[in-house]
């Protein structure tokens, strides 16, 4: 591991490499154990950072902005790379914007809106980089990613660029092909459809206050904990087995909202995991219904 971070040394300054970096800084459920390594990068970067822990056999993950993770209390062995303020220009060209993947969605439905340009209204308030939103075809109020991604340019396992499609992209519900594949998301197309920017912002708008009414957005958490099961919706079932506001440690099923846990302070990895195990299994008894976290659980 020395020597790997001499190897990284070589192809990012030393003041962008953070050793025992706490992932609670960078997840919005603001828990989580120490990475060993984790670097910001840029486009020209990456390829060369995967190419040395390649090299010196250093596992990567890759985060966007943490806004769908759960990192275990132990942490993240070897290094974690995030793509995210160092890349991040949005383009705009004809009724498409294309994006580097560190870019939030936040920003680009913006420019988007600016632009006069509609199709991305549902994802002005999703709290992803837009790397993150292919990976896990994130959707909200009818629109998903799949309905306007071109394209999506990634690194596969080689360090190769490719381009993909939308339909090589695989998408479905909260699915892409990229984790499966082990591909890294660098950059995506949108296309989207010219509409009065008056409509666009009011639609956003009206999105933005039924999220803040609905979800509870002053408390850390890393969104919807468990995907929809077909024909249900996780938060009613929950509430339907009398788990609102259930709690292990310093994590609770909202009583906002029962699909998300949130973090009340202090909350461990292990408190959000032991939850979600209890949730699950009640869910089950009551139900018979399987609960499949939509939270990518990382780390050890
Ligand atoms: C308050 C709140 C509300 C939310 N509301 C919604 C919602 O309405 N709809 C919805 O779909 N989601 C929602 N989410 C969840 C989350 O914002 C989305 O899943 C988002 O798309 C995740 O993007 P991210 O950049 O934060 O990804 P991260 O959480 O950083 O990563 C998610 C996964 O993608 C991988 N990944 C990230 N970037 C890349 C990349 N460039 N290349 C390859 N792999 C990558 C990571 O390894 C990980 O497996 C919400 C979350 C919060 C906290």
């Amino acid at each position: 591991m020395s020597n790997f971070l001499e190897h990284l040394k070589q192809v990012i300054p030393e003041e962008n490499i953070r050793l025992n970096e706490p992932m609670k800084n960078h997840t919005t459920f603001r828990i989580g154990g120490n990475a060993d390594f984790f670097v910001s990068v840029n486009r020209e970067q990456l390829p060369q950072i995967l190419t040395v822990a390649k090299q010196d056999e250093v596992p990567v993950t890759i985060i966007g902005n943490g806004s769908n993770l759960l990192v275990k209390d132990g942490g993240i062995r070897g290094l974690v790379v995030e793509i995210g303020k160092d890349m991040e220009d949005i383009q705009l060209h004809e009724n498409c914007i294309t994006a580097s993947a560190g870019a939030l969605l936040s920003k680009i439905a913006r420019a988007a809106a600016d632009a006069g340009l509609s199709g991305l209204e549902f994802a002005s308030g999703i709290p992803g980089s837009l790397g993150g939103a292919v990976v896990m075809n994130a959707g909200a109020y009818g629109g998903e990613m799949k309905q306007v991604l071109v394209s999506a340019r990634v690194l596969d396992k080689n360090g190769e660029e490719r381009i993909l499609s939308n339909e090589d992209l695989d998408l479905s519900y909260r699915h892409s092909c990229i984790e499966e594949k082990g591909y890294i998301v660098v950059e995506a197309t949108i296309r989207l459809t010219p509409k009065e920017k008056e409509q666009i912002f009011a639609e956003m708008e009206d999105i933005r206050k039924r999220r803040l009414e609905k979800q509870p957005l002053e408390f850390p958490s890393a969104g919807s904990t468990f995907k929809r099961p077909e024909g249900y919706f996780a938060g009613k079932l929950i509430q339907d087995s009398g788990l609102s506001g259930a709690s292990v440690g310093g994590a609770q099923v909202s009583e906002k909202h029962n699909g998300f846990v949130i973090n009340k302070g202090n909350a461990t990895a292990q408190d959000v995991l032991t939850l979600i195990e209890n949730v699950k299994k009640e869910v089950y008894r009551q139900f018979q219904v399987e609960l499949v976290p939509e939270v990518k659980i990382v780390g050890e």
